[in-house]
C-alpha cells in the first residue's frame, strides 16, 4: 500500500500484534482517562469522531488499495461507541475491503457490559473478532488505588460476555503495579481472574513512569515502593504459579519487560516457571535479559 497520510490525532497507540493492520481512529483519547499509571492519552480531550469523517476516510483509503485484511480501531476504547455506530462503520469497511478477516479494538469492561448480548453477537458476526482489555490487576484494592474504574467482577463479567458472543480476548496485566506492599495479592488475584476468564491471549508489561515515578507515587494512596528487577521476576513467578490456563498464548515481551517470556499456558507453564526461577537465582542478572523464547 502506498503511504497515506490520514492526519492521525497523535500520539497513536496500537498493540504490537496490530503492526500490519489498518488503524482507524474512531475516537480520540480515552473516555475514562483517569488511571494513575497511564499517561497514553493524558494530552487528549476525549471525543468521538463524526461518522461522516470516518466514512470519508474509508472511501479515501479504498480508492488506493482494497487489500486490507486487518483493521484496528483506535484510540483508547473505541468500544465505547454504540453498537449501531460500530456496525455501520464495520459494514462500510467490509463493503470497501472485502478481504478483511479481523477487526479489533481496545475495550474497557464497562464498554462491553453496556452492550446487550444481541448487540455483541451482531458485532462479532459483522467481523469484530478480538478485543484488547487492559485488566491491569485482579486485585480490587489495587484497582481502586490506581483509579482503574473497574473491579474484579466488572472485568470478569465483561470478559465473559464478550467470550459468550464469540469475541476473542487479549488481556494485559501490569507487572509491578502495586509495588512491594501489594505485589503478592496483585499476582495471586490477577492469576485468579485470568483463570476464570481463560483468554485466548495474555500479556504482561512492566509498570513504567513516562512522566516520572514521583507523580505516580503522589497519586497512590498509601505506601508504594517500586519493585526492582528481581522483585518483578518474583512477582511473575507467583503469578505463573497461580495460573491455571488451558490454552492461552502468553507474551511477556513488551519493551518494558526485563525478562522476555513467550509460550502457551498451561502447556509451557513448567518451562516458563523454570526460566523465571533461574532468573531469580542468577546473581549476574544479565541472563535475565536474554530472550528466552519457547517455540510453538
Ligand atoms: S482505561 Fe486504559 S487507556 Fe484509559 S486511562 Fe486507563 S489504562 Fe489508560
Amino acid at each position: 500500500m502506498r503511504f497515506l497520510h490520514l492526519g492521525y490525532d497523535m500520539p497513536l497507540y496500537r498493540p504490537p500484534s496490530e503492526a500490519n493492520s489498518l488503524i482507524l481512529q474512531l475516537t480520540i483519547g480515552c473516555s475514562w482517562n483517569k488511571c494513575t499509571f497511564c499517561e497514553m492519552y493524558k494530552g487528549k480531550k476525549f471525543r468521538v469522531r463524526k461518522e461522516e469523517e470516518i466514512i470519508e476516510e474509508i472511501n479515501f483509503l479504498a480508492s488506493y488499495n482494497t487489500d486490507v485484511r486487518r483493521v484496528f480501531f483506535a484510540d483508547g476504547n473505541a468500544m465505547v461507541l454504540s453498537a449501531e455506530k460500530l456496525l455501520n462503520i464495520i459494514k462500510k469497511l467490509r463493503d470497501k475491503f472485502p478481504k478483511i478477516h479481523r477487526i479489533s479494538a481496545y475495550a474497557l469492561p464497562k464498554d462491553i457490559l453496556s452492550k446487550s448480548d444481541v448487540e455483541l453477537n451482531q458485532l462479532h458476526e459483522a467481523g469484530l473478532d478480538l478485543l484488547y482489555v487492559g485488566i491491569e490487576s485482579g486485585d480490587d484494592e489495587l484497582l481502586q488505588k490506581v483509579n482503574k474504574g473497574e473491579s474484579y467482577e466488572s472485568t470478569l463479567l465483561g470478559s465473559l460476555k464478550a467470550k459468550k458472543a464469540g469475541i476473542k480476548l487479549s488481556l494485559m496485566v501490569v507487572n509491578g503495579l502495586g509495588g512491594k506492599k501489594y505485589s503478592y495479592q496483585h499476582a495471586v488475584n490477577s492469576a485468579r481472574l485470568i483463570n476464570e476468564i481463560q483468554p485466548e491471549y495474555l500479556s504482561t508489561l512492566v509498570l513504567t513512569f513516562p512522566y516520572g515515578e514521583k507523580k505516580f507515587i503522589e497519586q497512590f494512596p498509601g505506601e508504594f515502593e517500586p519493585l526492582n528487577q528481581v522483585d518483578l521476576v518474583h512477582e511473575m513467578e507467583i503469578f505463573l504459579e497461580h495460573s491455571n490456563l488451558e490454552c492461552s498464548i502468553f507474551r511477556s515481551d513488551h519493551a518494558s519487560n526485563h525478562l522476555i517470556l513467550k509460550g502457551m499456558l498451561g502447556r509451557d507453564k513448567g518451562i516458563l516457571l523454570k526460566k523465571v526461577k533461574q532468573a531469580i537465582k542468577n546473581p549476574e542478572f544479565s541472563a535475565i535479559k536474554e530472550d528466552w523464547q519457547l517455540g510453538f
